[in-house]
């Protein structure tokens, strides 16, 4: 990226002078939300939304060397500094550290979110141990698998961090390649990402490793379904997303996902996480349309009553609750959440109900 953004620090704003050049990993980028939570922004969430996860984001002039087609921070992108649709305030480490630990009773998870750059193999040592130093919170590593090995995923492990998340986002290799591969130049190998996962699995341990996928790209709900169950049989979980376009962006014009689609993958996703059903075993429309999720009716009914399904997946907290929660991260604020950052209530689940069209959900 050639646009630094401007550093700010709880006490004062812009204070890049004193920090010097803003890059990680004296220098780090942590989402609104995270800023919010931590006092570094004013602003109060939606529903009064809490966030438990601080996402931190590292920022190098460099930039990072994916060109990803749906990313803001892709080098191909014309304007705008969001990412995943919000702004990323850069602040001094010191202070993001100080702060996570002021705040250690309510922040359950740090994330720290890598580029595609080599200084980041190093800097996400030093960033997870200065977190890890100052207080008792488990830490997660968004890796770029491009560039981070067995040895690298040791070295996390034995700087604290406790689990892994590889954004794998597309749900097939030809939609992978055409969006993060050789489709726009770019560096990264579907068959890589796989792999990385299974070593994270193998390192940190089943259920220590998640993939992120996005739903909305161009694939039928029976491929994601199918992307979703392979993590699961490898021993991890799926984190989901549903696509937001990004402007500036390449795919800046493309529409989110119908919300119906969204809903039946989050059902999907619950059910193969908790080893309700099976992907295999769902029935699909021709077009490859979630049709029925054979398993029984009350079963279903039990998914939809707890709502527990349209809530956000993410790495979760010692107590066993989704911590990383990302308030309003894939959608706007206001009705028509996407991934719920609390449990839905009544009127939520009576419209995800309806948004479901549920009398199409019969056992088959
Ligand atoms: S789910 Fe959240 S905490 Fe876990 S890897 Fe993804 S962004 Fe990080």
């Amino acid at each position: 990226m050639t646009n630094m953004p401007p550093v700010h620090s709880r006490s004062a704003m812009g204070d890049a002078a004193r920090l010097g050049e803003p890059e990680s990993p004296g220098v780090v980028r942590m989402s609104l939300a995270a800023a919010m939570t931590l006092d570094f922004a004013p602003g109060r969430f939606y529903r009064n939304a809490c966030l438990y996860c601080i996402n931190l984001l590292l920022t190098y002039k460099s930039g990072c060397a994916g060109r990803c087609a749906y990313c803001g921070l892709s080098p191909k992108r014309t304007s705008g500094k969001s990412f995943i649709r919000v702004s990323w305030p850069a602040c001094n480490l010191e202070d993001v550290v100080s702060a996570i630990a002021d705040k250690r009773h309510r922040v359950k998870r740090v994330c720290i979110s890598m580029l595609t750059n080599r200084r980041a193999l190093a800097d996400t040592v030093t960033i997870a141990r200065a977190v890890r130093r100052a207080a008792d919170i488990p830490v997660s590593v968004l890796v770029a698998p491009t560039i981070v090995g067995v040895r690298d995923l040791l070295a996390f492990r034995d700087a604290g961090v406790d689990k892994i998340g590889v954004a794998i986002d597309l749900a097939t290799p030809e939609l992978f390649d055409r969006y993060r591969g050789s489709g726009v130049h770019g560096p990264h190998r579907w068959q890589r990402y796989w792999d990385c996962l299974g070593e994270s699995l193998e390192i940190f341990g089943q259920g220590m490793a998640g993939s992120h996928f996005m739903v909305g790209m161009g694939e039928t709900e029976r491929e994601m379904s199918i992307a979703m169950q392979r993590v699961r049989d490898m021993g991890g979980f799926t984190h989901l997303f549903s696509f937001f376009p990004e402007a500036g962006s390449l795919l800046s014009e493309r529409p989110a996902p119908p919300l119906d689609q969204y809903r039946r993958i989050q059902l999907a996703r619950w059910i193969i996480d908790n080893d309700l059903g099976r992907a295999e075993q769902f029935a699909y429309t021709g077009s490859g349309k979630i049709a029925g999720y054979g398993i029984a009716d009350e079963v279903v009914d039990a998914c939809l009553e707890s709502g527990e399904a349209f809530r956000t997946s993410g790495c979760t907290g010692r107590d066993g609750e989704v911590a990383c929660n990302r308030p309003y991260a894939n959608w706007r604020p206001g009705p028509g959440i996407r991934n719920y950052p609390f449990a839905p209530n009544e009127t939520d689940r009576r419209h995800i109900r309806l948004q479901l069209g549920l009398r199409d959900f019969a056992r088959r």
